[in-house]
């Protein structure tokens, strides 16, 4: 019989206490969560039915990019196809895999989340994004999520790095370790969303750098980030990890942003 010692029966019985006097909500829509009811063995953020609205059909996602063609089945063909989101663009990753595109509750979340620099939500997304990657048949393959990294001075302003705490989320769903360290960002960049397809590639080229190079070198790594649109920040960060000698790279990010053409 397993020994259990008084500290984590102490820790064990006030999280049923406090479970109790304080029963946890659906980040997303407030309802009060029941594992049991809902038949989960260990707790998930999000009620059944948001967790089913945030996570778009597998079957219906590219393996590439991410994007979600709702009725395709382009998820499901075994043979590597892009989708018409990034068919005839050279994407940066082997598979980039996504919660979902962004719209809808994904898009009200990830805007609650920056907007309120709001490292529970993006915990909280980044473990259900964990949960996803699960599903891909890559994600063994991953040795290392190398989240994209903020410049320090937007740090220092925001006191917040989403892409971080996303990547911190999808370790504690799967176990892989994070390089917070691996790359830097060299220089203060504009802020993407408000620039046409070339200008954001303009924007972030030579922006990242790897900084230590014996921990990227023939790494299969994920990129982790919060929305990949154009797919610019993406491709700079690939190329600095290239650079380094890392291997095969992949990406994960909560939404894939399909307005813009890629
Ligand atoms: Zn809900
Ligand atoms: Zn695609």
């Amino acid at each position: 019989m397993p020994m259990v010692t008084s500290g984590k029966l102490f820790s064990r019985l006030s999280r049923r206490v406090a479970r109790l006097l304080f029963p946890p909500h659906c980040a997303a829509c407030g309802s009060q969560l029941d594992f049991q009811r809902d038949g989960l063995a260990r707790p998930l953020h999000f009620c059944p039915l948001c967790t089913q609205r945030l996570s778009a059909d597998l079957a219906d996602c590219c393996r590439i990019c991410g994007a979600h063609c709702p009725r395709s089945g382009i998820g499901l063909e075994s043979a590597r196809r892009p989708c018409r989101y990034c068919r005839g663009f050279d994407f940066p990753v082997e598979g980039c895999g996504a919660l979902g595109n962004y719209g809808d509750l994904l898009q009200r979340l990830v805007v609650q989340m920056k907007g309120h620099r709001s490292e529970v939500l993006a915990l909280q997304l980044g473990q259900l994004l964990g949960r996803r990657l699960r599903e891909l048949e890559w994600i063994s393959k991953v040795e290392a999520l190398v989240p994209v990294p903020v410049h320090w001075s937007k740090q220092l302003q925001k006191g917040f790095h989403g892409a971080a705490v996303i990547a911190e989320g999808i370790r504690r769903e799967l176990g892989i370790p994070w390089l917070p360290r691996a790359v830097s960002s060299t220089r203060r960049t504009a802020k993407q969303g408000m620039l046409e397809t070339a200008e954001r590639y303009r924007n972030v080229a030579g922006a990242f750098a790897p900084r230590i190079q014996s921990e990227l070198e023939d790494k299969c790594l994920l990129i982790v980030d919060d929305v990949l649109t154009s797919g610019a920040t993406m491709t700079a960060v690939a190329e600095a990890l290239r650079d380094a000698g890392a291997g095969k790279l992949y990406a994960a990010v909560l939404a894939r942003g399909i307005r813009s053409a890629v």
